[in-house]
């Protein structure tokens, strides 16, 4: 009844060119794919050109972050207006790069996610534990600490309208993948969380996608986890082939 939801974010890689080469690709390739959403979230340059490639398919197209204020002196910053505007459908917020490099916290991530709603948009809102954090036995209480952080102030039918993305920092871009079952119990957690939060029907509709490492040969065997409904994807979305491959999971 989710709808799976596969999301490359490219990070800070990628021409206006070469991204449009590579969405034009993706969306070539992926023309066949049925009952799969697929979100492409290039750098903010290469929105306008990203968007114009996949008019008229089915692929969507996602920023990396937003800023929570609407418009005004606050250089260096793009709003959810701005980012619908330019063709947005999704906007990923609270990515650990942000937090660990940029200073997002609770707080910030839940303006974030709020203005996002407000603008019609859907949020990917990250969370997930650090190594030390795994070890030290916190998975638990950092995630909860997330999720509830994030969401705090939402009503039920905000909740419904975001996708949360489950990516162990450990995990990304490291090679390392959570096994299937060490996921599936933190998406389990969430789903949990989202039922305390939301109430029993909110929780079974929002997808909640896995992050850190998705490839070719592990996605299968991720996504047959019953609460894992999607993948984020960074290193494996830069490159056409492994991408389309992770999108036809079904195939597999
Ligand atoms: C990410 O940055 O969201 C991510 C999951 O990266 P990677 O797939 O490269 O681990």
């Amino acid at each position: 009844m989710r709808i799976p939801i596969m999301a490359g974010n490219w990070k800070l890689n990628k021409t206006k060119q070469e991204a449009e080469a590579l969405a034009g690709d993706i969306a070539a390739g992926a023309r066949d794919v049925k009952d799969v959403e697929i979100v492409l979230c290039p750098v903010y340059t290469a929105l306008d050109s990203v968007g114009r490639t996949i008019s008229g398919t089915a692929l969507k197209l996602g920023a990396q972050d937003v800023y929570w204020q609407e418009s005004g002196a606050f250089t260096g910053e793009v709003s959810s207006t701005m980012l619908k505007d330019a063709g947005c459908v999704f906007v990923i917020v609270g990515h650990s790069e942000r937090r660990q490099f940029f200073g997002e916290s609770n707080e910030t991530v839940n303006q974030k996610v709020k203005a996002v709603l407000q603008e019609g948009l859907t949020p990917i809102m990250c969370v997930g534990e650090t190594l030390p954090e795994r070890e030290a036995g916190r998975v638990e209480a950092v995630v909860s600490d997330h999720v509830k952080g994030g969401l705090a102030g939402l009503t039920a039918e905000e909740i419904g309208r975001v996708v949360i993305a489950y990516e162990p920092v450990w995990a990304i871009g490291t090679g390392k993948t959570a096994t299937p079952e060490q996921a599936q119990e933190v998406h389990e957690l969430i789903r949990g969380l989202l039922r305390e939060l939301a109430g029993a029907e909110v929780a079974e509709r929002v997808r909640i996608q896995y992050g850190g490492s998705v490839k070719p040969d592990n996605v299968k065997s991720l996504m047959s986890q019953k609460d894992i409904d999607g993948a984020l994807v960074g290193g494996a979305s830069l490159k056409a082939d492994a991408f389309l491959s992770l999108v036809k999971f079904n195939e597999k």
